[in-house]
């Protein structure tokens, strides 16, 4: 079996028939498979707006052997016995503590606002009303700042493929549009954002993890300049290892 990628300009408006028909008669093969790796649209020439495409083509046809890259980032499991607490559900808080839990760390994650169901309640009452909940906003609550927007996927650091990708396709299993893992600027979709968090919630508690809502992180305790445990708004105190705030 033979691969190549290649790039192909199409026009803004093409459909997958098309793009297959062109790769067809591009290189001259008819039966193969085909993936989108990277699409971005060129609007530098404003008579001439396209897409760019990085197409991977795999076909018996093909004569060229393109070294594949599927390098994955790997969480292997052990037991351990150490906790964690994560503050903050935000992408990052989550990300850390689905990860830690993956990896076999006991992790609970504390957040001051409710999970995003509520947390959606409150922010439609406060545009009806203007009454507004302190923990549960825009910027407060399961799922982090921008949780409430279209979701557009930004990352300033060029150098985190491996851990994007993971990131990416937790996202993709979660509900998110198969697209974003080749569009050059994805977005999740405000939408789609609600339950996306909902679902990876539902998976971080699956596999161990717990999630402490309506419970905002006040004060460390620190013994010989080591935190060992915080405090939190419920007077509950959380006992840990590791903290991570986020
Ligand atoms: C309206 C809006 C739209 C946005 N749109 C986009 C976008 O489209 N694309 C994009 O890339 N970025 C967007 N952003 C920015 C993006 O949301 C942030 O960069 C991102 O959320 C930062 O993630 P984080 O996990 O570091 O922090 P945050 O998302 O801020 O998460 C922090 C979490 O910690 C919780 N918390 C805070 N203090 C405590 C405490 N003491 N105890 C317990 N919990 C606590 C908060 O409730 C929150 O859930 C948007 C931001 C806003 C406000």
């Amino acid at each position: 079996m033979g691969q190549k990628i290649v790039e192909l300009k199409m026009p803004t408006n093409y459909s997958d028939a098309e793009l297959r028909s062109r790769i067809a008669n591009k290189f001259r093969i008819k039966n193969f498979s085909f993936q989108i790796e990277n699409k971005s649209l060129d609007a530098r020439n404003k008579s001439d707006i396209h897409w760019l495409l990085k197409v991977f083509i795999q076909s018996e046809e093909i004569k060229e052997l393109v070294p594949v890259t599927n390098e994955t980032l790997s969480v292997p499991y052990k037991k351990r016995n150490e906790k964690v607490v994560v503050v903050g559900s935000g992408p990052a808080g989550f990300f850390s503590a689905y990860i830690l839990q993956k990896a076999g760390f006991k992790v609970v994650l504390i957040e001051r606002g409710s999970e995003v169901e509520h947390r959606g309640q409150m922010i439609e009452k406060f545009e009806r009303t203007e009454e507004f909940d302190s923990n549960n906003n825009y910027a407060y609550g399961e799922g982090g700042a921008g949780t409430f927007s279209d979701g557009k996927l930004t990352s300033r650091s060029k150098h985190i493929s491996i851990e994007k990708g993971f990131i990416i396709n937790e996202y993709v299993d979660a509900g998110a549009p198969q697209e974003i893992k080749y569009l050059a600027h994805p977005h999740l979709g405000s939408d789609n954002l609600k339950l996306i968090v909902k679902n990876l919630r539902e998976k971080f508690v699956k596999i161990g993890g717990k999630i402490v809502f309506n419970t905002c992180v006040t004060d460390l305790k620190i013994k010989k300049k080591k935190i060992y445990s915080v405090e939190t708004s419920t007077g509950e105190n959380y006992e840990t290892d590791y903290l991570i705030m986020a």
